[in-house]
């Protein structure tokens, strides 16, 4: 009989706290790889004698990311040696959170592509301090303590992801929500946000977790989601064989796309842990929770809302311009920018189609102050209605601008990443000038049923850009609203 198989998957995110400055010293914690050592005291040096003094705002941060992550926050706890030898660790030991973390029992939600939503817990969430950095040259190694002490919070799952979608789907639900905190940059590219993952597997149907194996190394979340899967076929056949899986830590080699071994994992009680003598317990009160409650940033679940009342966006796009924090900000940025100048409502038509696009243009024209929106290939006579109940068209397609413009809708679209700032913004401008059907119509004598069975080329052959500038001034005259 063939076997059925279920994988159990928990993950361990660190990520390091933008607070400024280190965790038990004043030394900055914004860690560059272009200067090495020279953030650095005897403190994160780890020199005898020198005592750690807890940095406040490593715990405001590290509360509102436990907040965001629905988490309960525990008003006393305390902080642990860990203890290893190993060149990264100045003391020879981390201090860490591990008889009691200062927060715990939260939870992530999110869908899946199926539409599947998904609950996932969170054991507990731990304030550390991060290692130094070792560089690995061809014959020789390095170390950057510029790393060393650098706050950190690591974000522990409960064992209950099942596959590596779900896996990649929590990373970037993390990712996004805790961004919306400003807590940390979260990147994995940059190292502020790295993960580790715990994959097991047993018979389907069984309720005892098989041996887990937990694998590092992992520098995006498509590696995470391609060493899982690698990870599951691997146990998997291994058990079929006959044989079992060990407990131990394994290394994504990305290059290969395979596991493996690394060392046997440790136990616990390998590091000795004790309480760390050195520093007090942590003591959160209520009141200091309320603070950071009344601080925390809006949530993204928050802003859909916001967005859908003030913006009169639907539920889809909402969900998209709110998906990356730096957007939303952006897209209110520009709207604000609009508000002041013209005095207008405004109605934002957007095509959550070309999502990709968008956050690819985002990327590409960084913080310029174009604006973002698309409209999936138009056609005038489809936006004419549409149009005339707008105050703005904010948009990408060159036909639907100029009509926009033309039914009297001061236009501030670009979609073309190329396109220079100032060539679109003040409107109006010579490039971008649009077409009136209406004063159109009129000079050529057509009637608008006629202009709408036109072919969009017939349509355009139909614009007379001298009038256009005159034109376009009065446009936004008429559109100012009070
Ligand atoms: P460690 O000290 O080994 O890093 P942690 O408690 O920090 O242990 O993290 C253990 C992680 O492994 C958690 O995310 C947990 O959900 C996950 N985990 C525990 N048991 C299993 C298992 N059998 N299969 C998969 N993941 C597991
Ligand atoms: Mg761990
Ligand atoms: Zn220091």
């Amino acid at each position: 009989m063939i076997k059925e198989w279920e994988s159990v998957i928990g993950l361990e995110v660190h990520l390091q706290l933008k607070t400024g400055t280190k965790v038990w010293c004043g030394c900055k914690s914004d860690y560059d790889e272009s200067g090495i050592n020279s953030h650095t005291c005897p403190i994160c040096l780890g020199h005898p004698g020198a005592l750690p003094k807890l940095n406040k705002k490593v715990v405001d941060y590290a509360v509102k990311a436990a907040l965001a992550l629905n988490c309960q926050i525990n008003n006393e706890s305390g902080f642990d040696r860990k203890n290893y030898f190993y060149p990264d660790a100045p003391k020879n030991y981390q201090i860490t959170q591990f008889e009691k973390s200062y927060a715990e029992k939260g939870y992530l939600e999110f869908k899946l592509n199926s539409g599947r939503q998904v609950k996932i817990g969170i054991t507990k969430v731990q304030i550390e301090e991060d290692t130094a950095k070792a560089i690995h040259g061809k014959n020789e190694s390095y170390l950057n303590f510029n790393r060393a002490s650098i706050p950190l919070i690591e974000i522990i799952s409960e064992p209950d992801m099942r596959n590596s979608e779900e896996a990649y789907e929590y990373l970037n639900t993390l990712k996004n929500i805790i961004k919306y905190t400003k807590v940390s940059d979260v990147s994995m590219e940059t190292g502020s946000l790295r993960c580790d993952a715990n994959i097991s597997v047993m018979e389907k149907g069984s309720k005892i977790f098989g041996t887990r194996v937990e694998v590092k190394n992992l520098n995006s979340f498509k590696a995470v989601a391609r060493a899982i899967d690698y990870e599951i076929g691997r146990q998997i056949e291994l058990i079929q064989n006959g044989g079992k899986v060990d407990q131990e830590t394994r290394l994504w080699d990305e290059e290969n796309q395979i596991t493996r071994v690394m060392r046997s994992k440790e136990e616990a009680m390998d590091y000795r842990y004790f309480n760390e003598p050195d520093l007090l317990k942590l003591v959160i009160s209520d009141e200091e929770i309320e603070e950071i409650k009344k601080d925390m940033p809006e949530t993204r679940l928050a802003k859909i809302e916001r967005f859908k009342t003030n913006y009169s966006l639907d539920e889809k796009d909402a969900f998209i311009l709110t998906e990356e924090v730096e957007l939303s900000d952006y897209f209110e940025e520009v709207v604000k920018y609009l508000i002041d100048k013209y005095d207008a409502q405004i109605i934002f038509f957007y095509s959550v189609d070309q999502k990709d696009e968008i956050q690819k243009i985002h990327k590409e024209i960084g913080d310029s102050k174009n604006i973002f929106s698309s409209i999936e290939t138009p056609t005038i006579k489809d936006l004419v209605p549409f149009l005339e109940n707008c105050d703005y068209y904010i948009g990408n397609e060159g036909g639907a601008r100029h009509l926009a413009q033309g039914v009297g809708i001061p236009t501030f679209a670009i979609f073309n990443p190329s396109a220079e700032l100032k060539e679109w913004l003040p409107f109006p401008s010579e490039k971008n000038m649009g077409i009136s059907p209406i004063d159109m119509l009129e000079k050529k004598s057509l009637s608008l049923d006629e202009f709408n069975k036109m072919s969009p080329e017939e349509q355009f052959s139909l614009i007379d850009p001298d009038t256009i500038k005159k034109m376009s001034d009065e446009l936004i005259k008429k559109n100012k609203r009070k």
